[in-house]
């Protein structure tokens, strides 16, 4: 079901396609497996999963031609998307709004398309399932149905990679979902020479604070942390939760006085929240830091946090609540 207004709403339509995090990421096998059922199944020569961005049509699986990207202008997608029934074009050369697009007039001389929009949970049209003729052809109801059961399974798989990523409790990413961003991240700052800081995270004492108040208690703590320490970021910056009530801040372009800086703003941040943990109780939280620095000598995401993991050890023996630089 769509949003209100969803098909005219552009900003929160890239919106929700950022929300995906899957434009620019690598091939994969699941969405390659349903462009080609599409191929065999439809008898087309050529099938799409494309990602309607703001000034270009990104494929995530494409078989049938070498392509990773067009321009926008150029695609039939961008069409197909700007209304909930499939878009059919029997005859691209009988059809204004696409005729004189290159992939017509030229290779692979597309004649035929029926695209189905892909519809997030929320209502947005982010891009479209497609299958593509070289020849004139009509495109049969039950083709459509296999279409659109299709485009509704490319549409579940990207949301359910997202719901994977997250922590339930906290919203934070999951250890494998941080360690995977971080060495994204590692990757980026040695090709291009950029900065980025590590900070990890651990609640003091948190052992008592279950014992005193209760596990759910305790779960009210990492939650709140997890809050109040996405508040005090930036934007870029990213939080995973590493196991228990251990934690991890990825800071981008940052130096290590910056972090510095940043984990002391993060402690002070903590501190200061009292967290409700019965009916007319509060309590006062705190946490220690541990702070490395990206450098040539770390190529994966567990030597990074080894690195934090001694002024971590620090903070904690010089009396917690906190921050150490490696
Ligand atoms: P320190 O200041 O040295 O870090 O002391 P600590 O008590 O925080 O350290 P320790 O690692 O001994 O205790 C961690 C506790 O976290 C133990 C475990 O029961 C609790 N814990 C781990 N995961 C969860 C969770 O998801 N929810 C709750 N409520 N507790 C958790
Ligand atoms: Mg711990
Ligand atoms: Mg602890």
């Amino acid at each position: 079901m769509h949003a209100h207004n969803a098909l005219a709403d552009e900003p929160a339509r890239l919106a929700a396609l950022q929300r995906l995090a899957i434009l620019d990421t690598p091939r994969e096998e699941a969405f390659d497996n349903v462009v080609n059922l599409v191929r065999t199944v439809l008898s087309v020569p050529i099938s799409a999963v494309t990602l309607i961005d703001k000034d270009r049509q990104w494929f995530k699986a494409i078989e049938g031609i070498d392509a990773t990207e067009t321009p926008r202008s150029e695609s039939f997608c961008a069409h197909a998307i700007r209304q909930d029934a499939p878009l059919l074009i029997p005859d691209a050369m009988q059809d204004s709004r696409v005729s004189d697009y290159p992939a017509v007039t030229q290779d692979p001389h597309v004649r035929a398309y029926a695209g189905v929009p892909l519809v997030t949970s929320d209502g947005y049209n982010v891009g479209a399932l497609c299958a593509v003729d070289t020849k004139t052809r009509e495109f049969t109801e039950s083709e459509l149905d296999i279409l659109r059961n299709f485009a509704r399974i490319v549409v579940n798989e990207m949301e359910l990679r997202r719901i994977a990523e997250r922590d339930q409790l906290t919203g934070a990413l999951t250890r494998r979902g941080f360690i995977e961003k971080v060495n994204q991240e590692i990757a980026r700052c040695h090709r291009y020479g950029r900065a980025a800081s590590l900070v990890l995270i651990d609640v003091d004492h948190f052992k008592s604070v279950n014992d005193t108040w209760g596990h759910p208690a305790g779960d009210a703590v990492l939650r709140d942390l997890a809050a109040t320490l996405g508040t005090a970021g930036r934007s870029a910056d990213m939080l995973g939760r590493l196991g228990g009530e251990e934690f991890a801040m990825l800071l981008p372009e940052t130096g290590v006085s910056e972090a510095l800086a940043a984990a002391e703003r993060f402690r002070a941040a903590i501190e200061a929240r009292p967290i409700v943990v019965a009916p007319t109780r509060t309590i006062a939280v705190t946490a220690s830091f541990g702070i490395a620095m990206l450098d040539s000598g770390i190529t994966v995401a567990e030597e990074w946090i080894a690195r934090a993991d001694g002024p971590l050890y620090d903070a904690k023996r010089g009396g917690r609540n906190r921050c150490a630089v490696a």
